[in-house]
């Protein structure tokens, strides 16, 4: 079946639901949500604590109830959400192949918004050898096992081991002790981690060698710091943290990925070197709180808007890239619209001087007051990049401490 409609977001996560409410809500015509789940919402539904704001009187929002509300907009605004429904391929420039409970279809578009967000690398993308057990679980696939079976002994099992150092990884720790899971250790990489662990002892500078087990797990050969090995008794091993966008259908596309983020290349519209295609939230770069990927969502409906109103395609803006011990710094374009610079470090920096240039010229240099982390991104205002020359060669972000 060939159908058209004006917009197409694909992926009902927060960035796509309040993309798709802002742009129904400005009259954009026909807006539809794909969504290959079977409930719209993304990442949030399975985030059972608070931390997603709070609703209009002021109380706190766990996951599920920020996700309902933000479908509850955008099917308000009259945006049509589809569940269930997988953007699977590109059959041209603005136009996707789909897979609905109906059969396959063509969807063609007026402007397509990417908003499929991010995944964790699950243990096989992490090279990490060994038999393949059950209990070998992502954060998101802890979340969602637990969602979808309960805490049974089966699926989450007794004793567990959480490889990662950031916040995440202590969402995970927590995650398990709620379902009644004993966490023996957290197993972390070279940054020593400023993250509490409420009292599970952390093994900093230790890789996970091997998984050990038939059938289910039981347990994981690490090596510390000092090239010492031991085996950590487990039958549940969770791998946190490690994003990757789920950038499928970009590269599909062949659009360019930034180096750092392996996420589309973008500029402050959120326009990709496509014209019409759009991308927004976690795929840019991995995650970001919903409240930024949702921010993201709204942010990108005017360009969309410019878009469907006959403005034409910027021409592709100044390349920015971050260099070590910076990971990434996004938008990876700059121009025609301007906006801050957000960025990430490696490791552990304290007091950085950061210097954004141009073509080695350096446009601004100054002492930040505080310690970056590799796991929440810093934002840089529009003053670092006031003074661009638009027509001008690459600029570059770089920091030292
Ligand atoms: C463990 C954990 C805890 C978190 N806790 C918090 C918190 O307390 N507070 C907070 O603010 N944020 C939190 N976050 C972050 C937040 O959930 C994410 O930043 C947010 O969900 C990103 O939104 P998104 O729309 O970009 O992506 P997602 O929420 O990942 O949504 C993307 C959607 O796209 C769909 N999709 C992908 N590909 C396709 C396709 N080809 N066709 C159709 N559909 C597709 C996916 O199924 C998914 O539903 C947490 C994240 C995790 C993992």
């Amino acid at each position: 079946m060939n159908r058209t409609v004006d917009v197409l977001v694909v992926g009902a996560g927060p960035a796509g639901l309040a993309a798709a409410a802002r742009l129904a809500a400005a009259g954009a015509g026909r807006v539809e949500v794909l969504e290959r789940e079977a409930t719209a919402g993304g990442v949030p539904r399975h985030c059972s604590r608070p931390g997603f704001g709070a609703d209009a009187r002021g109380r706190a929002l766990d996951g599920p109830a920020y996700a309902r509300r933000a479908l509850r907009e955008a099917l308000r605004a009259g945006a049509v959400v589809r569940t269930g429904v997988s953007a699977t391929g590109w059959a041209g420039p603005l136009t996707l192949d789909v897979t609905a409970p109906t059969g396959l279809e063509r969807v063609r578009a007026r402007a397509v918004v990417l908003a499929t967000g991010a995944r964790e690398r699950p243990r096989s993308a992490r090279l990490v050898p060994g038999t393949r057990p059950a209990g070998v679980l992502t954060t998101g696939e802890l979340q969602r096992t637990l969602a979808r079976f309960g805490p049974r002994r089966e699926s989450v099992g007794r004793r567990a081991v959480v490889v990662g150092g950031d916040p995440v990884a202590r969402g995970a720790v927590r995650t398990l002790r709620a379902a009644g899971v004993a966490v023996t250790a957290v197993v972390t990489g070279p940054p020593s981690p400023a993250v509490a662990f409420a009292g599970v002892p952390v093994l900093v500078g230790t890789v996970v060698t091997e998984l050990l087990g038939r059938g289910r797990l039981t347990g994981v050969a690490v090596r510390g710091p000092d090239g010492r090995t031991a085996v950590l008794r487990c039958d549940t091993v969770v791998f946190s943290g490690d994003w990757i966008p789920e950038h499928e259908l970009v590269r599909a596309r062949g659009l360019p990925l930034a180096p750092g983020t392996r996420g589309p290349v973008t500029d402050h519209g959120y326009r990709t070197t496509e014209p019409g295609v759009f991308a927004v939230g976690n795929l840019l770069r991995g995650v970001e709180p919903a409240l930024v990927a949702a921010a993201e969502g709204r942010a990108a409906a005017r360009a969309v808007l410019e878009r469907l109103g006959g403005a034409p395609w910027p021409a592709a803006g100044v390349p920015v890239t971050a260099t070590a011990p910076l990971r990434w710094v996004t938008p990876g374009l700059l121009g025609p619209e301007t906006g801050p610079l957000l960025l990430r470090p490696e490791r552990r920096l304290v007091r950085p001087v950061l210097t954004v240039a141009q073509n080695g010229v350096t446009l601004r240099r100054e002492r930040l007051g505080g310690t970056l982390v590799p796991w929440r991104s810093v934002r840089l205002g529009e003053q670092w990049t006031a003074g661009l020359d638009p027509a001008g060669g690459p600029v570059t972000v770089d920091a030292e401490e």
